[in-house]
């Protein structure tokens, strides 16, 4: 049922360089599981929270404390994976990647390196209508996400907040399939839409609860096909990681920033080399953190506290059959269902709480209307008063109402518009708000033409000048509008001022 005909966009090639280098981009996306417990405790993940409230003895490796699956957060990850209709690994295993830092009281991170819990997967990234992306998925983990240390608190101390030590996330790993950098923030952007409409994450990313590591290398046209055909990653360049990126715009820049430093070294005659970066937002520029590690330096090794995990394909396929209509499918339902543009149906379906008020309101009235006045007039009314779809004032069916008023002729757009601005500020049903307040459009043609005669009458002057220049007729037109009170059906107005003009 869906159409997956799209064209894929050309690789984005860097301005001003001697050559014409192509980006080459893969991400390693963290996104929080929204769940209410922690990972291997049940401390809660509740954001904002005092610090160091929300932390069981686990969380704080105290000694002799044991970590316990919670099974809701293995079902996130599973559902977050067949929604990226990824292959779910029924065996998969935990393992704890050793380091030191502050805010990690284990000393290590458990995390599945060798048998992560999600295969292959894939994401449409949406560019354009018709143009789109393909981005395969390498996998996806579950791991703890660390604690938080404050250096901003006092001038010669620092704090460790151990809230969000043990949380959930889950590690979406891209294949590098991504060519520049408005791709790189579409594919967020995406990812972020899926993860919602199937509640495994909210994909907040200003309270860090998705954010991105960020691998940029550049090539000359044509390595990255060889690339495709072969698996070979030596075709490629040479990758660096920009860590912790949670802004769309801040991923772009830094992407682009990334590319113009590294063609700028190899077009120097020098190499770059494989490192972690951080992005500067305040200077627009990468640093470089720390050379590449390597897995070996973590001393991964399987987390002897934990069983290797085992799910049954039952399980994975009760979830399968929860799994909500999704982004792509929604989308394209909407434009064969609704005879929406693809443009109007992205829109509508951003995120599912448009979907189903633009449905409810829909489903009764003509498509294309209720696409128009949801996008046009509600969302701009919203926007006005930064108010979302949750709390519009104008339900779904008094928009429909006024809607259904138009198509049967009562209300012309314009008193519409008059409509929904009262159903807007004072509430009430549509029709009756019509009724109440003589808003309904003339359509009898006798009070028409009396009112055009009557204009005709008193203007003969101007009656010479339209009779010599048929396109002064509309001025005889807006005449009645205003004397009816906009109420006249505009059709009607025009031709029977044609006709009595001679027209
Ligand atoms: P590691 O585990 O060392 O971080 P991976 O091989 O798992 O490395 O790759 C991490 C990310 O880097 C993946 O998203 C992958 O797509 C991306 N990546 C790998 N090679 C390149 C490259 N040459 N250019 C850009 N991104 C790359
Ligand atoms: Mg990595």
């Amino acid at each position: 049922m869906l159409d997956l005909s799209y064209e894929t966009p050309k690789p984005k090639v860097i301005a001003g360089a001697k050559h014409d280098w192509e980006l080459v981009i893969g991400l390693e996306v963290h996104a929080q599981v929204a769940s209410k417990a922690k990972l291997f405790s049940g401390a809660s993940t509740k954001f904002g929270a005092e610090p160091n409230s929300n932390v069981a003895f686990v969380d704080a490796a105290m000694p002799g404390m044991l970590p316990v699956i919670n099974e809701f957060c293995v079902e996130q990850a599973v559902r977050t994976g067949l929604g990226l209709k990824a292959q779910i690994n029924l065996k998969s295993a935990f393992d704890r990647k050793n380091y030191f830092y502050p805010d990690l009281p284990q000393g290590y991170q458990i995390s599945q390196l060798y048998h992560p819990i999600v295969g292959e997967g894939e994401v449409l990234v949406d560019m354009e209508p018709g143009i789109a992306r393909l981005v395969r998925i390498e996998r996806i983990h579950i791991e703890q996400d660390a604690g938080k240390s404050i250096h901003d608190m006092d001038p010669n101390m620092s704090f460790v907040d151990l809230n969000r030590t043990g949380v959930a996330l889950m590690e979406i790993v891209s294949r590098p399939d991504i060519r520049g950098p408005e791709e790189a923030a579409a594919y967020v952007t995406k990812l972020r839409q899926i993860l919602r409409y199937l509640g495994t994450c909210d994909g907040n990313m200003q309270n860090g609860n998705l954010r991105a590591d960020v691998n940029v290398s550049i090539c000359l046209p044509g390595q990255y096909e060889k690339y495709q055909e072969t698996g070979d990653f030596s075709h490629l360049g040479t990758r660096c990681e920009i860590k912790n990126m949670n802004s769309m715009r801040f991923i772009q820049a830094a992407i682009d920033y990334e590319a113009r430093r590294q063609i700028a070294i190899v077009e120097a005659g020098g190499t770059v080399d494989q490192e972690t970066r951080l992005y500067d937002p305040d200077k627009g520029e990468t640093r470089s953190m720390r050379s590449k590690e390597e897995a070996h330096d973590y001393r991964y090794f399987p987390d002897p506290d934990l069983l290797p995990l085992e799910i049954e394909q039952a399980w994975v396929d009760e979830i399968a059959a929860s799994l909500p209509e999704l982004p792509d499918a929604k989308k394209a339902r909407f434009v064969t269902e609704f005879g929406l543009s693809e443009y109007d149906a992205s829109v509508l379906t951003a995120d599912t709480a448009n979907a189903s008020y633009f449905e409810e309101v829909a489903n009764g009235t003509d498509g294309k209307l209720a696409a128009n006045w949801v996008i046009n007039e509600l969302f701009g009314r919203l926007k006005k008063e930064d108010h979302s779809i949750e709390d519009s004032p104008v339900s779904p069916a008094q928009l429909a109402g006024i809607i259904k008023l138009i198509q049967k002729g009562d209300i012309s757009g314009k008193i519409a518009k008059d409509l929904f601005e009262i159903v807007y500020t004072e509430g009430g049903d549509p029709a009756r708000i019509v009724e109440d307040r003589g808003m309904k459009q003339v359509t009898d043609t006798g009070a028409i033409e009396a009112a055009v005669d009557e204009i005709i009458a008193a203007n003969p002057a101007q009656v010479e000048k339209a009779k010599a220049n048929p396109k002064l007729a509309g001025w005889f037109v807006g005449q009645v509008m205003k004397a009816t009170g906009g109420k006249a059906n505009p059709k009607a107005v025009n031709e029977i001022v044609a006709a009595k003009l001679g027209q």
